[in-house]
């Protein structure tokens, strides 16, 4: 199954805003499965056209992740009004260059907070951008051109400016306190 980022509002707030770290990432298909086929013989059309995410399977599941690592950049939260700003400081478990959690199968041992994306969060997490493949699949948007399922090269995501490789840091020795330093802009596009 997909996963999420962590979810880090139980941690103490920033001190020097009003600002606490939130809950990152959703993060979906970290890991894909090469042998996903990527059209149902039975209907002439991709698997995500035609299923619902309730229906996929779980290697296609995984499959529709792009790998862009936008759900594993942290993210704070103002404890007064809800409101949740972006930053580009990514979990210590991100291989930012491949955009992919480096441990995958024990990603929640080792960040008990890093949320398991289902079907049912896709739908009630808000943060989870909208070039995401399983939100995009969830409104009827199909997938990208970039969409590694669609292209067939896992650069594409990259290429097309889509993922976090060439602007995350990882939030390895960053105080809490010091992530509001990181803030940056929400992503803008809906490709
Ligand atoms: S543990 Fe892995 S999947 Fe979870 S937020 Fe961190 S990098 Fe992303
Ligand atoms: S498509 Fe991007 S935002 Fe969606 S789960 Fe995968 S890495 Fe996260």
């Amino acid at each position: 199954m997909a996963k999420m980022g962590q979810d880090r509002r139980n941690r103490p707030p920033a001190k020097d805003a009003d600002l606490a770290p939130l809950s990152p990432p959703a993060r979906g298909g970290v890991k894909r499965a090469a042998t996903v086929p990527p059209a149902d013989a039975a209907e002439g059309k991709p698997f995500w056209e035609t299923k619902t995410l309730e229906a996929m399977t779980a290697a296609e599941w995984e499959a529709l992740c792009d790998g862009c690592g936008r759900c594993c950049l942290n993210k704070l939260e103002d404890e007064d009004t809800g409101e949740i700003v972006l930053t580009r400081l990514a979990c210590a478990l991100l291989d930012i260059g491949q955009c992919r959690c480096s441990d995958y199968p024990n990603r929640f041992a080792k960040m008990p907070d890093c949320i398991n994306l289902t079907p049912e969060k896709v739908r009630s997490l808000a943060w989870l951008p909208a070039t995401c493949g399983y939100r995009r699949v969830k409104e009827g948007r199909g997938l990208a051109w970039w969409h590694p399922l669609v292209s067939g090269d896992p650069e594409t995501v990259h290429q097309a400016g889509i993922s976090v490789r060439s602007f995350a840091r990882s939030e390895k020795g960053v105080k809490e306190h010091n992530f509001v330093r990181y803030i940056i802009l929400d992503f803008d596009d809906d490709a």
